[in-house]
């Protein structure tokens, strides 16, 4: 298994929890993955991101998973201002319609994968860094002129 997902980081331990997740689906839960948060979370390896990915992908829920990239994306857009993932997921459930927190959540990954990196953000080509607290003094904004 280990081999299969070696792409990821931590594959070895991933891997390892798959193998747990899927023999705990198959002896308790009938070989089904369950709908219920609390139930995903109690799940080896998976935490609220992770229960948060499966019930809007697997379900349709209408959760907002956030990662990493989201965290940061998130905070340097003013999308929130707050300090851990939780406030963060709080302030885009109330800013992005439950319709759309999947296609956001893909949006904003993407986002933070291609341009807005952690070490690295490519400022000077964002679409959007007129509205960027992180890069107000790097980046020329030439609708600000005069
Ligand atoms: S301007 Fe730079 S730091 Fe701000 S959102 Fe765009 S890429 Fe990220």
């Amino acid at each position: 298994m280990a081999r299969e997902i070696r792409g990821c980081g931590l594959h070895r331990n991933k891997s390892l929890h798959i193998i747990k997740t899927c023999r705990l689906l198959e002896e308790k839960y009938g070989g089904q993955v369950p709908e219920d948060p609390a139930v995903l979370q109690s799940l080896p390896g998976v935490g609220r991101k992770t229960a948060n990915v499966v019930l809007n992908v697997a379900f349709g829920k209408p959760t907002f998973p956030v990662d990493t990239h989201i965290f940061r994306v998130a905070r340097r857009l003013g999308l929130s201002s707050s300090s851990t993932p939780l406030r963060v997921e709080k302030d885009l459930t109330r800013l992005i319609p439950p319709a759309e927190r999947g296609v956001w959540h893909h949006r904003l990954i993407s986002f933070g994968r291609s341009t807005c990196s952690a070490r690295n953000p490519k400022c000077h080509e964002c679409t959007v860094n007129r509205y960027c607290r992180h890069s107000k003094k790097k980046v020329h904004h030439p609708d600000k002129e005069n």
